[in-house]
């Protein structure tokens, strides 16, 4: 028999800031596949959160148990791998801080999501210019490193972030001449941009999501609702699908016929923006629809979402203590 091939290791986050939408299944859905070939660690990482929402608070605790429901009703599985809350976690907290030590200013100030971000809120009379702010790429760093995660599903726009922690785990190991930190590789998902019903960035602030969690009737409206080719004003005007927003979702959602079929239907006048919608809501609905029953199973059992975090955190909190040890030793402090 031949020798076992150690896992590798993944962690993966998302901050709890409200409900989350059909935009987000594709992550989701890659995460619960990654649950099957990688030692992973989910966590929600409500102090992230934090960096940008420090005054406004009051949601936090409900927007934890939401983000968890929405994970578990996707398809998750909190017994293949840990489903943690950051701050149960107090290890993400002292990594952050022996990291800060070491880390230059200078690598944190130079990465592109910093000002862009400052410069965004800024835009919106929001002032984030804060420490902790400047410091989120290495809370970042300290949570993918705190499991010795070697790799990490992120979107292209976080890449920069995997770079400072591929810097910092080189630059420990070399200072502390240890090989105690793996260099994470980012795993890029494919992950569908998908807009809101209205055509712009979809975002549950501007009413224009589908949400996971949507009943049958909502995610009709909100079907019903998509804008359509504004030239397209009668059934008989032949249409362009390529200003339609439910053409969009059908390109990800329906088959490549199913797709060439409306496509040509909406340009010689011979199918409807009406069954051209029930079509989609009937395909989203099939999406929806399993994710739906089990959040209902899962609220039938009201302490459980609680339970399920508790346990995770537990399991995420032994997995951390571990390189904790080795770390503080490294650097020359007590536990
Ligand atoms: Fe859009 Fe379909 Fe209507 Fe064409 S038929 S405009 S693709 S909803």
């Amino acid at each position: 028999m031949g020798a076992m091939v150690p896992k590798g290791k993944i962690f993966s986050g998302m901050r709890p800031t409200g409900r989350l939408h059909i935009g987000h299944l594709s992550v989701l859905q890659n995460w619960i596949r990654l649950q099957q070939d990688y030692d992973c660690v989910f966590s929600i990482v409500d102090w992230h959160a934090l960096t940008t929402s420090f005054e406004d608070v009051q949601a936090m605790q409900t927007n934890i148990r939401e983000i968890a429901l929405d994970w578990l009703s996707a398809g998750l599985d909190p017994e293949i791998s840990p489903i943690s809350v950051q701050s149960q976690v107090k290890e993400h907290a002292e990594l952050h801080l022996l990291f800060s030590m070491m880390t230059p200013v200078s690598w944190l100030e130079r990465c592109p999501t910093y000002k862009d971000q400052l410069q965004q809120f800024g835009l919106k009379g929001k002032e984030i210019n804060m420490y902790g702010f400047l410091g989120y790429p290495m809370l970042m760093t300290a949570d993918i490193l705190l499991y010795l995660a070697d790799h990490v599903p992120v979107g292209q726009d976080q890449l920069p972030h995997i770079e400072i922690s591929r810097e910092v785990a080189r630059r420990f190991n070399f200072l502390y001449q240890v090989e105690l930190f793996p260099e994470p590789q980012a795993i890029l998902s494919e992950v569908p941009l998908l807009p809101g019903i209205d055509g712009l960035k979809m975002s549950k602030s501007y009413g224009n999501d589908i949400a996971l969690s949507a009943s049958a009737a909502e995610l009709k409206e909100k079907v019903r609702l998509m804008v359509t080719d504004p030239a397209r004003v009668r059934k008989t005007d032949p249409g362009n699908p390529e200003v339609c927003i439910v053409h969009t979702y059908h390109k990800i959602y329906s088959t490549a016929e199913e797709v060439a079929e409306i496509e040509e239907g909406c340009r010689n006048a011979t199918i409807g923006c009406v069954a051209c919608k029930q079509a989609l809501a009937a395909k989203l609905e099939n999406m929806l629809g399993p994710i739906r029953e089990r959040r209902e199973a899962l609220l039938a059992h009201p302490g459980r979402i609680d339970e399920i975090l508790a346990e995770g955190s537990r399991q995420a909190r032994q997995k951390a203590a571990v390189t904790m040890n080795l770390t503080r030793e490294a650097m020359g402090v007590r536990g």
